[in-house]
């Protein structure tokens, strides 16, 4: 843990404009320029990327770019003062700028951040498929139940009774892994969509995972997607709804009595952090699916699934096979397909674990 408390007197997202005036550039050590905005020294983000051999992805739809080198991560914006330190909220006297159409940060970054986490000396990381599952508790939501059988096959399986024997068998396999298991379900019963999300949340995992079977009126249409929450879904607006509405507490860090607006933009990125570890999850899933159980693949895909936009970590819906195709219902019939289905999944979230970045809440 880097950073202690996080102090904050004023508001948080400066003025592009005003900060631009008074620039200049002084060519530095190392080849790369520092600018002075404002009084304060910047780097190029981009140059001190490519120093480190840090990696680099910018989206421009979110304004957000994270940068990862071995275990580490860091998400910031242009014009936040605020920055994700491998899952930790630390807030930046200046914030993240823009100077001629570069990405820069300020020194504080460079020296407390970037210099710390992404020193030149750290040897490539070597992984093995066998490396332990780096996650604390993985949070499984097996799909309707109760009076709610989900899609029915033409032989009559129910996806409520697939989606929790896989999930059983899927708890079973991280427990002996050492991962704890929470499980929205462990019967037949029928439980809220809300309720589940809320289950989620509550529970202090790090990871959800929504288990489900498809169905489509073409019989034909078979294999495995993965949904995450769709960017058209509003982080800021579900930022401000879970501000309201929940308590924010991140380890070594207490947002009680803080503003309303300082709390939403940290759910923000929060909720920004979660669907890009998603998106990474629903590859590895996709991908592992097709080394080990070789099934059709039919990809990563975004949805405005409501048990996903509910929850605040990060968070997939496993469509595992269409219960309407007539090979896929009878081999998801069958406990040694669903156990192999089991196996691929676990294998996924081993894999994605091995990068990803949870955010660390105090519980
Ligand atoms: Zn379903």
């Amino acid at each position: 843990m880097l950073f202690g408390r996080i102090f904050l007197p004023g508001l948080v997202l400066c003025a592009l404009a005003a900060a631009l005036s008074g620039c200049a550039t002084i060519p530095a050590g190392g080849g790369l320029p520092v600018y002075t905005i404002g009084g304060t020294a910047y780097y190029p983000l981009a140059g001190l990327c490519d120093q480190r051999g840090v990696e680099m992805k910018y989206d421009s739809l979110l304004r957000t770019v994270r940068l990862s080198k071995d275990s580490h991560q860091v998400i910031l914006r242009a014009g936040d003062i605020l920055v994700l330190v491998d899952g930790n909220v630390m807030r930046l006297s200046s914030p993240v700028d823009i100077y001629r159409g570069v990405l820069a940060v300020p020194k504080e970054f460079k020296d407390q951040v970037f210099d710390l986490l992404f020193s030149f000396s750290v040897p490539p990381v070597s992984r093995t498929r066998r490396d332990r599952i780096k996650l604390r508790k993985v949070i499984i939501d097996p799909g309707h139940g109760g009076n709610d059988p989900g899609a029915i096959g033409k032989y009559g399986l129910k996806e409520k009774d697939v989606n929790l024997d896989i999930a059983k068998r899927l708890s079973r396999l991280l427990r002996a892994e050492g991962v704890q298991v929470v499980l929205t379900r462990s019967t037949d019963k029928f439980i809220p969509l809300p309720m589940r999300a809320e289950l989620a949340n509550r529970s202090g995992a790090d990871l959800f995972i929504s288990l489900h079977a498809n169905a489509a009126r073409s019989r034909s249409l078979n294999g495995f997607e993965v949904y995450y929450v769709a960017p058209s879904v509003s982080d800021s607006r579900r930022a401000y709804l879970t501000a309201r509405s929940t308590p924010l507490n991140l380890k070594n860090a207490s947002f009680s009595g803080e503003p309303l607006e300082l709390k939403a933009i940290i759910w923000d990125m929060i909720y920004t952090n979660s669907r890009a570890e998603s998106i990474e999850l629903s590859r590895s899933l996709c991908g592992s699916i097709r080394d080990n159980v070789g099934m059709n693949i039919l990809g990563a895909k975004s949805a405005r699934f409501q048990v996903l936009k509910g929850i605040t970590m990060p968070g997939v819906l496993v469509e595992a096979g269409f219960v309407s195709n007539l090979k896929e219902e009878k081999l998801l019939k069958t406990g040694s397909y669903r156990e192999k289905l089991a196996a691929g999944i676990l294998e996924g979230i081993r894999e994605y674990s091995q990068e990803m970045s949870p955010i660390d809440f105090s519980r």
